[in-house]
C-alpha cells in the first residue's frame, strides 16, 4: 500500500538529511513500530507519507501512485484517507468529546445523519461509550487519547499514521491503547506509530522499522526496540 523508493529529505539549511535514502513497503493493514532516538527521522518520514514535506528525491508511492504528483483534489482524497493521532491529542477544547469526533467528519462534508449514526459507534469501540458530553479537560490523558483515536478512525481512514501516542500516557493506558491501535489494524486498516516507548514495542513483537540519524538500520517482523531484545 505504501512504498518508499530510495527518499530523502533534506530540510532547507540543514547539512545532513532528516531522511536519507530510504526504501521500504508496508502493506493493507500491516502495523508497524517506527523507532530510534529523537532526531532519527520518525516524525519527517511521517510526514513524507502524508504528503506535508516531499522528499528532496526519491518517490512516496500510495496504493501505487507518487504522491508528490497528486493534484490539488488528489491530495485533499489522500489525506482524507490517513487518520492522524498525536502524542499531545490536539483536541478543540471548547467542543465536547461527541463535536470533537463529529468535526472531523463535518469538516469532509459528511451528513448530520451520518455523523449521529457513526460518532456513538466509534466512542463504543474505543470505550467512550457515556463519555459524549464530557469535556476534554474533564477526562484522562488516556481518555483524550482514545477520542484523538476516535476522531481519526471515524472517517474509516486506509492509514492511520500516530506520533507518539503514548507520550503523554501512563503506562497501564499506553497498553491499552497500543491494544486499541492493534485491532484497528486487525479489521484491515494499516497502522505506523512512531514511538520511543520501547517497553510497548517488545510487548506487542510487532514489525520494526529503526531509523538512525534518518537511514532504515532495521526491518524486522516481531521485533523488539533494540536488537538485543
Ligand atoms: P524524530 O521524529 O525521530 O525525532 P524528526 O523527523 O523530527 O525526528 O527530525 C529529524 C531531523 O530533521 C532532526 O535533525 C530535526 O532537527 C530536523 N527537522 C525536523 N523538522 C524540521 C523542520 N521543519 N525544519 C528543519 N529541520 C527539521
Amino acid at each position: 500500500m505504501i512504498e518508499l523508493k530510495k527518499v530523502t529529505k533534506s530540510y532547507n539549511g540543514s547539512s545532513e538529511p532528516a531522511v536519507a535514502d530510504v526504501s521500504l513497503q508496508i502493506g493493507r493493514g500491516e502495523f508497524v513500530f517506527l523507532v530510534g532516538p529523537s532526531g532519527a527521522g520518525k516524525s519527517t518520514l511521517l510526514k513524507l507519507i502524508f504528503c506535508e514535506q516531499l522528499p528532496s528525491s526519491g518517490q512516496v508511492y500510495f496504493l501505487g501512485r507518487d504522491i508528490a504528483r497528486f493534484k490539488a483534489g488528489e491530495l485533499l482524497k489522500h489525506r482524507r484517507r490517513i487518520g492522524m493521532v498525536f502524542q499531545d491529542f490536539r483536541l478543540l477544547k471548547q467542543k465536547t468529546v461527541f463535536e470533537n469526533v463529529a468535526f472531523a467528519l463535518e469538516v469532509i462534508g459528511r451528513s448530520a445523519r451520518e455523523i449521529r449514526l457513526k460518532v456513538p459507534a466509534v466512542l463504543e469501540d474505543v470505550g467512550l461509550a457515556g463519555k459524549g458530553s464530557a469535556f476534554p479537560a474533564e477526562l484522562s490523558g488516556g481518555e483524550q487519547q482514545r477520542v484523538g483515536i476516535a476522531r481519526a478512525v471515524v472517517k474509516d481512514p486506509l492509514l492511520i499514521l500516530a506520533d507518539e501516542p503514548t507520550g503523554n500516557v501512563d503506562r497501564d493506558n499506553s497498553r491499552q491503547l497500543m491494544e486499541l491501535f492493534e485491532t484497528i489494524s486487525l479489521s484491515g486498516t494499516t497502522v505506523i506509530i512512531a514511538t520511543h516507548a520501547w517497553d510497548m514495542v517488545d510487548r506487542m513483537r510487532k514489525r520494526v522499522l529503526a531509523l538512525e540519524k534518518g537511514s532504515l538500520v532495521r526491518d524486522e517482523q516481531r521485533g523488539g526496540y533494540s536488537y538485543e531484545s
